[in-house]
């Protein structure tokens, strides 16, 4: 059955149950305890509002033991992407579906220097997977079958997402989240710790 995303936060659950057994963190990107974690729920149920006041619908938890917080991105290879989940998806699918890098760069409404990126990302993680990289089955401008709607990614409302392209996606998040790393140019910019996200008074998270 192919997964329809219908946002950001419906993309961190379906990455979620793709990593984790019933989506539930088994053990902690940074201590490996398997204590359990716990969502950090904003108040209004929406999103949290970020240091640039844009509202994320990033699912965060927090490790019952260290405290520190994490997503499903932690440790994996998409840690630190700046790229929005249903974007990374959608670059997934049309890879899978052999469309031509330069379609994938016209449609993801990103720019082609992220788009480099993304794609060197993703083609280091899937020979580290062991993944064989897609036969390009596209043309520039010719319409691919089995792709995603020919729409531009950016503010696309929602994204299906088929199963051999969710295998492919559990695949790749399986791997340990170094593997990937060797395709960052230069010095990475340096992430902020997800500790500071916000202050904790915007979640109902329990006890601090
Ligand atoms: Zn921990």
């Amino acid at each position: 059955m192919p997964t329809t995303l219908a946002d950001e936060a419906d993309a961190y659950r379906f990455l979620e149950r793709l990593r984790w057994p019933g989506g539930v963190p088994a053990d902690c990107p940074h201590c490996a305890a398997r204590d359990g974690a716990w969502l950090l729920t904003p108040v209004d149920g929406v999103g949290r509002t970020t240091s640039t006041g844009a509202r994320s619908a990033r699912r965060i938890w927090r490790c019952r033991g260290c405290r520190r917080q994490f997503s499903v991105l932690n440790a994996t290879f998409l840690q630190g992407t700046r790229t929005d989940l249903l974007t990374w998806l959608a670059v997934v699918t049309d890879r899978a579906a052999g469309t031509a890098d330069a379609i994938i760069a016209d449609r993801s409404g990103l720019t082609p220097a992220t788009v480099r990126h993304l794609l060197a990302r993703l083609a280091v993680a899937e020979r580290a997977a062991g993944l064989a990289p897609p036969a390009a089955r596209s043309v520039a401008g010719e319409r691919c079958p089995g792709a995603v709607e020919a729409q531009p990614v950016a503010g696309r409302v929602s994204l299906t997402v088929a199963d051999d392209v969710a295998e492919r996606v559990r695949a790749l998040l399986a791997l340990p989240g170094g593997k990937a790393r060797a395709v960052r140019h230069g010095t990475p910019a340096r992430r902020r710790p997800l500790r500071q996200v916000g202050p904790s008074a915007e979640y109902g998270d329990g006890p601090d």
